[in-house]
């Protein structure tokens, strides 16, 4: 070796420890600063003019028993018992807004520059949000790993919640719930679901790891047609598949609830006529009002009304066309008028990557707005959450 020799290597050894050094910061900060960042760009609220709520409709609101029916927020990296100053919801603002029962869901498949006309199947935005947020290595490739993930992380939250939080999994465990909260005990419930059935990875046999996790409702697709139906967003928006039709049969028997959002016109046609139990939109909006694909025509209002299904009216732009309290019981009346008051129910997707313009602690002022439109109080009864109940009560296992 020369005399030049050394300094060379010493430079290439501290210019290599510079560059791990910058990795390793980097790095760190990705994990600690991303999901905060990545959450509040998505989870956004633009604040509207919410109705005031006078206190005949505070007192009327607090006697409810309030059923969302979707939410995205187990999907993030902050504790759901935990009140945050980010997304939509957490058990304090639930129970601030007095809801009594919310579906939690599991995103496992978000394609790239999502949008709701046309999308494949071939990219993904999940797998950098599971690595950013640390998840378990199991679940940076298995879309089934991110299900039973995000079903461990509610069955973690509720077991550490002293029993303010509480799984449904049965019809009595719905029962439980009501008449504990009737007799004043501070209690909400939570029920797993999740949205679309691309987490059986083709696999009708993972249909049981699934419904051992919790899963009692199942959105057959997400933003892409998959293995067992087309989605609304998809390329080919086609109907069941053959695995579609043996999963929607099975579900029936267990006692898991059918899902019609995000599914393709001719996939909701189908499940609607194979349905022998009550299904449901868990979240969305009707085309009457808000002419978005995704939203439903009157003929699938009708179709659900058929079942004894109900209606999750959402509180986003894009199911609703409007941040207003206005915007939202347009479309709740709107499915009254088509599909009875026994349809009309809510499903927020709060946290699902949408713009709201309240987070869940504000929901008197869906109330307020019910009963400025004059519905009675057992009409808001039913709307806010009485009628998921009763699809509840209806297709959960005993
Ligand atoms: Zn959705």
């Amino acid at each position: 070796m020369g005399e030049g020799a050394r300094p060379k290597r010493r430079w290439i050894k501290i210019m290599l420890l510079s560059l791990l050094g910058l990795v390793v910061v980097g790095a760190t900060g990705f994990f600690t600063f991303a999901p905060r960042i990545v959450e509040n760009g998505q989870n956004r609220i633009e604040p509207a003019k919410l109705p005031e709520v006078s206190a005949s409709t505070q007192e009327l609101h607090d006697s409810l028993e309030i059923v969302d029916m979707h939410s995205d927020t187990l999907m993030w990296d902050r504790d759901i018992l935990d009140r945050s100053d980010r997304g939509h919801m957490d058990l304090p603002r639930l129970e601030d807004g007095n809801v009594a029962l919310q579906v939690f869901s599991s995103v496992s498949k978000s394609p790239k520059g999502q949008n709701y006309d046309s999308n494949t199947d071939e990219t993904d935005n999940i797998t950098l949000l599971t690595i950013a947020q640390l998840q378990p290595p199991r679940t940076w490739r298995s879309l089934l790993e991110r299900s039973l993930y995000h079903a461990s992380k509610l069955r973690d939250a509720a077991k550490d919640s002293d029993g303010t939080l509480r799984l449904i999994r049965t019809r009595g465990d719905v029962a439980k719930l009501i008449s504990d909260r009737e007799a004043g005990t501070k209690v909400t419930g939570a029920l797993f679901s999740v949205e679309g059935l691309q987490n059986l990875e083709g696999d009708f046999d993972n249909l049981d790891k699934l419904y051992d996790a919790g899963m009692r409702m199942a959105g057959f697709t997400h933003f892409f047609d998959n293995e067992v139906a087309g989605s609304m967003h998809g390329v080919e928006k086609g109907g069941l598949t053959d695995l579609g039709r043996r999963v929607l049969t099975e579900m029936e028997r267990r006692g898991i609830i059918v899902d019609i959002a995000h599914a393709s016109h001719d996939a909701v046609a189908e499940m609607l006529e194979l349905a022998t139990k009550p299904v449901v939109l868990s979240h969305g909006g009707v085309q009457a009002t808000c002419k978005v694909n995704r939203n439903l025509t009157d003929d699938e209002i009708r179709g659900v009304a058929a079942t004894g299904g109900v209606v999750g009216v959402g509180y986003w732009d894009a199911a609703v066309c409007d941040l207003t309290t206005k915007a939202v019981v347009d479309a709740i009346d709107h499915v009254v008028e088509v599909g009875g008051i026994e349809t009309a129910a809510l499903g927020s997707d709060y946290d699902g990557a949408t713009t709201v313009g309240w987070d869940t602690s504000h929901l008197a002022a869906i109330t307020q707005e019910l009963v400025d439109r004059g519905y009675d109080d057992d009409q808001v009864a039913a709307i806010m959450g009485g009628n998921t109940l009763r699809v509840l009560q209806a297709t959960l296992p005993e």
